[in-house]
Order: structure tokens, then C-alpha cells, then sequence
């Protein structure tokens, strides 16, 4: 029998440090690149975001093209139309910069640009053959942590489903985590994307497949975020703030690239797909009637997660310390302005049971998480949701 090897898996580099994206063309250089595609979408190039990467891959005398056509939660065909141009046009190098739609494109693209068919012909676990481009990716949402992740989501327009990548090839040859990058984010989405890492680091905390190197690195995520997303929200330039939420999400995508995800990505799937919430959104509704549900599957883990997130459980039994969690996720989304009924979304009570199927469907989220769920339960969770 093999004994279970507790697996760290990251980046070969991080980098972290506000004006960071200067490093981005000697990494690239460094690389043995001469001809680099940048790989973003529209939004980011308007915030003013990639000159900063132009600039630097000018220093370093690297030719650079933009290709801004990625679009939220990408379709599979931005990933095959991308790389049709990488090859085309003898790119050497893929810089990925934008929030987790064009990390995840430009991580296809890379792979892509050395692999045969389409990548939908890829999703599932280790069926890359063969390394892709070198790729540098630069987050401007703190959020998803895909800079950091073996991972790659895209959508199958062909049935309307989301699909994974995992391989070790689609880890960043370099992450360039620039909090500066992250400041042009609206309120809105600095609190969906800010909910995305928190459920990164509660799920993973939690998760059966948890290791000594996710619990350390989710923990602190928890923390971080629990101090510095209010205050991300409040005032977009607080430099401090925005420096913690990015490294937090980087932290959270370490750890869940190692512990694994839970329900709440199951529940919150159906959400995305038939009502158009950001996968940041979707999943920050559904957190806290998650937790509530799952707690009793592990009371002390729960109660280290409302003590990271400053609740005061002093004197509390495990049980009554993981009530106080709900209550403060409540409060912490209250606060940032993410309305947790699902109704607030244009759900009806009518609809509950397409919510069911939808979250039935991505049952493997259900193999990790700590508490097992039936059909039933999946449908009371989503009935006091509502
Ligand atoms: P996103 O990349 O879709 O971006 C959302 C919007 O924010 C876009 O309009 C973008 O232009 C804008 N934006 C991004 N940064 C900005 C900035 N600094 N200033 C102003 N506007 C900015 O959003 P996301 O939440 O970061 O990514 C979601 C995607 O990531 C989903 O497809 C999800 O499935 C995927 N994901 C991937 C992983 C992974 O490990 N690969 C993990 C979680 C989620």
C-alpha cells in the first residue's frame, strides 16, 4: 500500500511587491524569451494595466503583442483562437496579466502552442503531453490565485459546462503578484474576488484531503482577508490592504492547490451558469449556508476559522465558536454589499430544484468536503438560502 506523500506544488517563482511588474521583462529574458504574446482582456488593458509589462519587455528588448479578446469565464474557443495565433506568429513566451479569465486563457494558450487539438481534448487530471510555452502571469484581481495553480477553467460552450485542466505543466514557469494592480478594481469586484480567496481558504482549510502545507498557508489566508477585505472595499487605495488581499489569494490558491475545494464550488456552479453571478459572487452567497451545514464535520476547525477571523470565541464550546462564524460571514458580506438570499439574485422557489440537479452534477466537490451530502440535504441548504 502507498502511504499518503503530503504534495506542495507551486510556481518555480513568486514574486511579491508593489511595482513588481518591472521584473517582468528580465524574468522573461531569463526565460531565453525574444517574442512575447501578452494575453489580457479589454477591461484590463483600459485600467492601464499592461503598459507597465510593455514597458518592462521593452527594457529587456523583447517584442510584445496584446491579445485582449479574452472574455469572463472563457469560452474554450478564446483558448484555441489564441493559440492558432501563438503558433502562427512564433511567440516564445505567454504573459498572462488580468484576473482569472485571462490567467486561466493565457495558461491554455501555453500549453496549446506545443499540444495537439483543442484544449477542451485536455480536461480532466494530468492528460497533457507535453510542456507548453514558458509563461509569466501577473494577477490584478486578488482573488482566484490561478498565478499559483496546476489548474485551468474554461467553458464548454457545446454543452454549457465549466471544465478543468490539472496538469503540473500549467503551473507558472514565473508568478508576478503587483498589489499596485489590483488598486483600478471597483468596489464590486475587489468584494467578489476577495470572497473567492476566503472560500479558497475556508474550503480547503476544512477539506478531508487538507495538509500540514494547506492548513498553514489557509489559515493565514483567512486572517488576512477577514482584516484587509472590508477595508479593500472601503477605499480601493488603501496600499496595505490591497497588499494583504494579494497576497492572501496567492496564499489560498497555494493551499487549495494542495488541500483540494468543497461544496461550496459544487453549490454555487448552477448560480454562475443560470443566473450570471461572477464565480466570486456565486460562491460568497453560498458560503455561509455551507459552513452552517458542514460544521459539525469538523467543530475545531471551524472554531480555528472564526478565531483567524478575529471572532471572539473565548469561553465558547467548539460548537458555539462555529456558530459565531456564520453569523460573522453574514456580517463580513453585509459589509461589502454581497446579498447572501439567493432570491436577491432572481432565483425562485420554483427554480430550487434546477439549483439541485445543477449542484448534484458536480459532485466530486462533495468527495473532499467534511460532511457527505444527499439530494436532500442539497436542497435544504439551497431552501435557507433562499
Ligand atoms: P475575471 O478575470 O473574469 O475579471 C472580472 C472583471 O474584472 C473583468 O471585466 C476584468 O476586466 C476586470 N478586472 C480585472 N482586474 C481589474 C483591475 N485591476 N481593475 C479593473 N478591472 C479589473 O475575474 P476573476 O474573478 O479574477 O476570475 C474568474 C475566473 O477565474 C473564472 O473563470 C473562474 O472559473 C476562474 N478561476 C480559476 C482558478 C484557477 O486556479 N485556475 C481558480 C478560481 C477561479
Amino acid at each position: 500500500m502507498m502511504t499518503k506523500a503530503n504534495t506542495f506544488l507551486s510556481p518555480n517563482k513568486v514574486m511579491l511587491g508593489n511595482g513588481a511588474v518591472s521584473h517582468v521583462g528580465r524574468e522573461a529574458e531569463r526565460l531565453g524569451a525574444e517574442k512575447a504574446l501578452i494575453v489580457t482582456d479589454e477591461g484590463v488593458v483600459k485600467a492601464g494595466l499592461v503598459e507597465g509589462v510593455g514597458e518592462s519587455l521593452r527594457a529587456h528588448k523583447i517584442h510584445a503583442e496584446i491579445f485582449d479578446k479574452v472574455e469572463a469565464e472563457p469560452p474554450a474557443r478564446i483558448v484555441d483562437e489564441c493559440a492558432q495565433v501563438a503558433r502562427d506568429e512564433g511567440y516564445d513566451i505567454i504573459i498572462g496579466i488580468g484576473g482569472g479569465s485571462s490567467l486561466d486563457v493565457a495558461k491554455g494558450v501555453a500549453i496549446m502552442a506545443t499540444n495537439k487539438g483543442k484544449v477542451v481534448d485536455y480536461a480532466g487530471t494530468d492528460l497533457v503531453p507535453i510542456r507548453g510555452l514558458p509563461k509569466v502571469l501577473l494577477p490584478t484581481t486578488a482573488g482566484t490565485g490561478s498565478e499559483v495553480t496546476r489548474v485551468l477553467v474554461i467553458t464548454d460552450e457545446s454543452d454549457k459546462s465549466k471544465k478543468a485542466v490539472f496538469s503540473d505543466f500549467i503551473l507558472a514557469d514565473v508568478a508576478i503578484v503587483d498589489p499596485l494592480l489590483t488598486i483600478s478594481m471597483p468596489p464590486a469586484i475587489t468584494a467578489d474576488t476577495g470572497m473567492d480567496a476566503l472560500v479558497h481558504a475556508i474550503e480547503t482549510y476544512v477539506s478531508v484531503n487538507a495538509t500540514p502545507f494547506s492548513d498553514v498557508l489557509a489559515i493565514e489566508a483567512i486572517h488576512l482577508i477577514a482584516e484587509n477585505l472590508p477595508a479593500a472595499y472601503a477605499k480601493a487605495s488603501n496600499i496595505e490592504a490591497r497588499f494583504n488581499m494579494a497576497l492572501a489569494a496567492t496564499l489560498a490558491g497555494m493551499a487549495f492547490t494542495s488541500g483540494g475545494l468543497g461544496a461550496v464550488h459544487a453549490l454555487a456552479y448552477a448560480l454562475g451558469t443560470e443566473y450570471h453571478l461572477s464565480h466570486g459572487r456565486s460562491n460568497a452567497v453560498m458560503l455561509p449556508y455551507v459552513v452552517d451545514y458542514n460544521k459539525i464535520g469538523n467543530l475545531s476547525k471551524y472554531a480555528n476559522i472564526a478565531r483567524a477571523m478575529g471572532e471572539n470565541i473565548e469561553g465558547l464550546s467548539t460548537y458555539e465558536a462555529a456558530e459565531r462564524l456564520v453569523t460573522g460571514l453574514h456580517w463580513l458580506l453585509e459589509n461589502i454589499s454581497i446579498p447572501t438570499k439567493i432570491s436577491a439574485y432572481g432565483v425562485s422557489r420554483e427554480d430550487i430544484p434546477k439549483l439541485v440537479e445543477g449542484g448534484m452534477k458536480q459532485n466530486r466537490f462533495f468527495v473532499p468536503n467534511p460532511r457527505n451530502l444527499t439530494e436532500e440535504d442539497v436542497k435544504n441548504i439551497y431552501i435557507s438560502a433562499f
